[in-house]
């Protein structure tokens, strides 16, 4: 599969088609903004807690996840959940919403530069008023193009909770690169108190304000984020975080594509 062919974009497929849905950003520096959300498939971590699992928990991969404690669940059928779409496709799909706010989420959106900025070079010849937001793990280095069309990175590094190894997770240059641009702001997923010690320790390690981060409680549904929340905003009041909520799981559960 050649990801860095530009005409083609390799989406989620939900419902059997391509995930592309106007919603309201759920989380991080733009929560609540009506957003069109567009999801390619495939990622390059394996978080144990992902809730976009059917972009990468394929059949015969050896990745553990909470959700195989679920009665029923199973990996899935890669050929049958990526939609291959070209830019004229997908743009057309964008076109139907009449919203400018464009978030590129995953996945992992970073490992499809060179489609994806193509796409955002097609909608801004179509409307200069059209404004890109990046969902990112964090690991992959943004390419010169890619960085100039973008407007915002929502920078979510994983930690030992996610149970992908250090060696994975962190890629220094990459980290060094978030840190130093004033488009990129970072998100973390908590768990559990004893995670903080972790965001504290990277943060220094990156010369990262605490203005520029947001902690979130771990969670896919709405009891598992009520349980986590006290805690998070007391950690949040005392280090300066912002503390971001995940409204798409308060609205709507775990229902995709909404
Ligand atoms: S990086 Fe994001 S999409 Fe990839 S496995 Fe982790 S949570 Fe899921």
């Amino acid at each position: 599969m050649n990801l860095r062919n530009p005409d083609i974009l390799r989406l989620a497929k939900l419902n059997d088609a391509p995930e592309i849905f106007y919603s309201i950003q759920g989380e991080g520096r733009s929560i609540g903004r009506p957003s069109t959300f567009v999801r390619t498939s495939l990622c390059n971590l394996h978080c144990i807690w992902c809730d976009t699992d059917y972009t990468w928990n394929w059949k015969g991969t050896p990745f553990p996840h909470h959700f195989d404690a679920l009665p029923g669940y199973e990996k899935y059928d890669k050929n049958a959940l990526i939609a291959t779409c070209s830019i004229e496709e997908v743009a057309k799909m964008v076109h139907q919403y009449p919203c400018r706010n464009i978030i590129l989420t995953g996945g992992e959106p970073l490992m499809q530069q060179p489609a994806l900025a193509h796409l955002m070079r097609r909608l801004r010849a179509s409307d200069p008023n059209y404004r890109f937001e990046t969902e990112t793990n964090g690991t992959l280095l943004p390419e010169v193009e890619f960085d100039a069309l973008i407007d915002q990175y929502n920078v979510s590094p994983k930690l030992e909770n996610s149970g992908n190894s250090r060696r994975l997770r962190e890629k220094k240059k990459v980290y060094e690169f978030f840190a130093s641009s004033p488009k990129a702001f970072f998100k973390f997923v908590v768990s559990d108190p004893a995670d903080l010690a972790e965001v504290l320790e990277l943060l220094e390690r990156y010369s990262v304000a605490a203005d520029k981060v947001w902690l979130m409680p771990e969670g896919s549904t709405r009891e598992q984020l009520e349980a986590r929340r006290l805690w998070l905003t007391d950690i949040c009041k005392t280090y300066g975080f912002y503390f971001s909520d995940r409204l798409h799981v308060q609205i709507w559960g775990s229902k995709k594509g909404v």
